[in-house]
């Protein structure tokens, strides 16, 4: 199917949003059904941390890295704030094997061309007074990576859809398609059934069931994962950089953190084998005391809420775009890193969408291969 002209986006977080965005701007009608409100799943949830610092293999980490370099751009396009923030990421490690093994990674992000490099332990209070950190073994400090607001994306995504005639409908979930030969002529939702030419299935986590539907099988592979949003930090968290990861060879909690355009600080934390998940304030207590002993300015922090989402994980963490093979007119975004990856998806999807050209740079990640 190529050259649709009404096409039906199935899921309101940032990856369908950005799809839904990219089609409507080329002219096609788009309309997004979202089975709650959007943006309040794993988007709302995640940490969105911009980067392609610890993805593999090669390939992987180029597609995430040139999305990252595509976020101006899509920024732009989308001519409202959307709480972009760049400065970069610091990281360090405690022990001395751990220091071998991350002076490796940093070697090949090297060689791969990610802009990385090792600086000392006097360079890294220099740059960032406010940070504890021990007696670091080594530190990395990348300057390419940054955070942003997802809700704020979809809804500057969603506006747009809107300004060129498409609609979105809210509270209201798909729940199975009509077909026409191998292709879906319908969509029919908990409200209404829709004609179409084109479907995107976008719906995160729940993916894997909608495409199901259609007689492709893959699993999600369970992942719940959480944030902590404490309250406002008056001060900024940070001198230059945009997030802090703590040591990953101390064993214990590890500590992921940021802070929001509005002063509060953002926690991602969880043990090496597992995110700190479930939704009790005493996880949420305990993870702001692990961020005061790295960051002492957040001590007097308080919880002012917990999100938590199954993360959208496809069985060999890769993304899973382009059509199904079932179903020539069904296209399917489901994707960890979302954040990082949503204007390159967005992007390539519409394109692919349009078209009916296949794109190099999604080759590998076709749902074909869990055939
Ligand atoms: C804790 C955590 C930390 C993360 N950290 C990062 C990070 O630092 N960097 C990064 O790049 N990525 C990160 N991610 C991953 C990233 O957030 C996700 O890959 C991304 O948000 C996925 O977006 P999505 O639009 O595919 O899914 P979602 O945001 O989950 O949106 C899917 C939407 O589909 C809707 N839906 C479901 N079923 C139906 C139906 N039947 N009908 C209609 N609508 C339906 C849902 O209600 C939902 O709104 C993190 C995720 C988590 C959970």
């Amino acid at each position: 199917m190529t050259h649709p002209k009404h096409t039906i986006v199935i899921g309101g977080g940032i990856v369908g949003a950005s799809v839904a965005f990219h089609l409507a701007k080329s002219g096609v009608q788009v309309d997004v059904i979202e089975s709650r409100q959007p943006a309040q799943q794993a988007s709302k949830v995640s940490y969105a941390w911009i980067n392609a610092r610890d993805k593999h293999p090669f390939g992987y980490h180029e597609l995430n890295r040139r999305s990252q370099d595509m976020w101006r751009r899509f920024e732009d396009d989308l001519q409202t704030d959307i709480g972009l923030v760049w400065g970069g990421e610091m990281r360090w490690t405690a022990t001395e094997t751990g220091a071998l093994e991350f002076r490796s990674r940093i070697a090949e992000l090297q060689e791969w061309g990610y802009s990385i490099r090792e600086i000392s332990p006097e360079e890294a209070a220099e740059l960032e007074p406010g940070i504890s950190f021990g007696n670091p073994t080594s530190v990395s400090y990348t300057d390419s990576d940054g955070h942003v607001d997802p809700e704020k994306v979809v809804y500057g995504c969603l506006s747009s859809v809107r300004q060129n005639g498409g609609l979105v409908h809210t509270n209201e979930s798909v729940k199975s398609f009509i077909k026409s030969g191998d292709s879906i002529s319908h969509v029919v939702t908990t409200k209404d059934t829709y004609e179409c030419d084109s479907v995107v299935i976008a719906a995160g986590s729940k993916t894997p069931k909608i495409a199901e539907m259609l007689g492709s099988k893959f699993q999600n592979t369970h992942s719940q994962g959480a944030t902590v949003i404490t309250d406002v930090l008056s001060v900024p968290l940070f001198n230059s950089i945009a997030a802090m990861h703590s040591p990953r060879d101390l064993g214990g909690v590890l500590i992921n953190s940021r802070q929001l355009t509005d002063g509060r600080v953002m926690i991602h934390g969880g043990t090496n084998a597992r995110s700190i998940a479930d939704e009790s304030i005493e996880d949420a207590e305990m993870l702001i005391q692990e961020t005061a002993k790295y960051l002492p300015s957040t001590r007097d922090l308080r919880v002012q809420e917990v999100r938590s989402a199954l993360r959208p994980m496809p069985p060999d963490g890769l993304p899973v775009l382009g059509h199904l093979p079932s179903t020539p007119n069904a296209y399917i975004t489901y994707t960890h890193s979302g954040v990082t990856l949503a204007p390159m998806i967005g992007e390539m999807a519409a394109l692919e969408i349009r078209t009916g050209v296949e794109t190099e740079i999604l080759a590998p990640y076709r749902p074909e291969r869990f055939n």
